[in-house]
């Protein structure tokens, strides 16, 4: 898998945007003719059901992948969208923290079973709102991550703890991993906490932070009960152009990082 991509859209806060961003980042690379893989790590299945993957369509999931149940190949399956395909997952792996602790290479699970993958371009993987053992496998077998950032107070709280986290893993089990940025997420630019928290984010990160900002659009709330990225929902709202834009400054910084 040396020329795959693996993204960790990864934030320890919940409702930051973290699935919007996998799915919509996801179709659009798809869109652009990649061959692309979610991995759905959440147990609360959101990205599963935000690329038209209903309950009962998910026999074989991410759980079943980390314990080695099935294989990689086994528990992927399509999309309403060409190119874009999804390993689901259910509410049983909410229990994976506690399944898996206790084997020796329970950091490695997931790198393991990618290292199974030949024809993806992309695998983005959407983390848990927490630092568990879920998250740290997804860092583990990325080579970049994505931080999603929600333009609200407190934003950057936690953030240094992600970020040391990242640090970590770095000095450990994942030397090549790299931070690939930070996304403004809900930005909101007729409030000034959302301009505050953009000028905190830059002043203290610099060109980690995207210059996409993502707006707040009811669009983008919208789309995952029709299963469908925004992109394709409603094509023309702010979200959707939005979506496209940070899609294209992330495959320009995939080239800077070549270079
Ligand atoms: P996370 O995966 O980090 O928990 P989500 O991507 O699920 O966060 O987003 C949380 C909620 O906010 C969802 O209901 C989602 O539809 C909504 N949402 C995400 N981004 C936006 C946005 N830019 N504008 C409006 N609603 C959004
Ligand atoms: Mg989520």
């Amino acid at each position: 898998m040396t020329d795959t991509v693996v993204i960790a859209v990864a934030n320890q806060k919940g409702g930051v945007g973290k699935t919007t961003t996998a799915v919509n980042l996801g179709s659009e690379l798809a869109a652009k003719g990649n061959r692309t893989l979610i991995i759905d790590l959440d147990p609360q299945g959101n990205a599963s059901t935000g690329v038209g993957c209903p309950v009962k369509g998910r026999a074989a999931t991410s759980y079943d992948l980390l314990s080695g149940q099935h294989r990689l190949a086994e528990t992927v399956v399509e999309t309403v969208i060409e190119r874009l395909f999804l390993v689901p997952s259910t509410p049983d792996l909410s229990s994976g923290d506690i399944d898996f602790a206790s084997k020796p290479d329970r950091i490695r699970l997931l790198k393991t079973v990618l290292a199974d993958n030949e024809d993806f371009d992309y695998i983005l993987i959407d983390c848990p709102p927490a630092l568990g053992l879920l998250t740290i496998n997804a860092l583990v077998a990325a080579t970049s991550v994505l931080v999603p950032l929600q333009a609200e107070f407190y934003a950057l709280e936690g953030l240094s703890q992600l970020l040391m986290t990242v640090r970590e893993v770095r000095q450990g089990a994942n030397p090549d991993l790299r931070l690939d940025g930070v996304i403004l997420t809900m930005y909101d630019g007729r409030n000034n906490l959302s301009q505050q928290v953009e000028a905190d984010a830059r002043a203290t990160l610099g060109e980690l932070v995207y210059s996409t900002i993502i707006p707040r659009n009811v669009r983008i709330s919208e789309a995952p009960s029709h299963g469908l990225p925004v992109t394709i929902y409603d094509p023309a709202s702010s979200g959707s152009r939005a979506y496209k834009a940070l899609t294209q400054e992330f495959l320009s910084r995939q080239m800077e990082m070549q270079v």
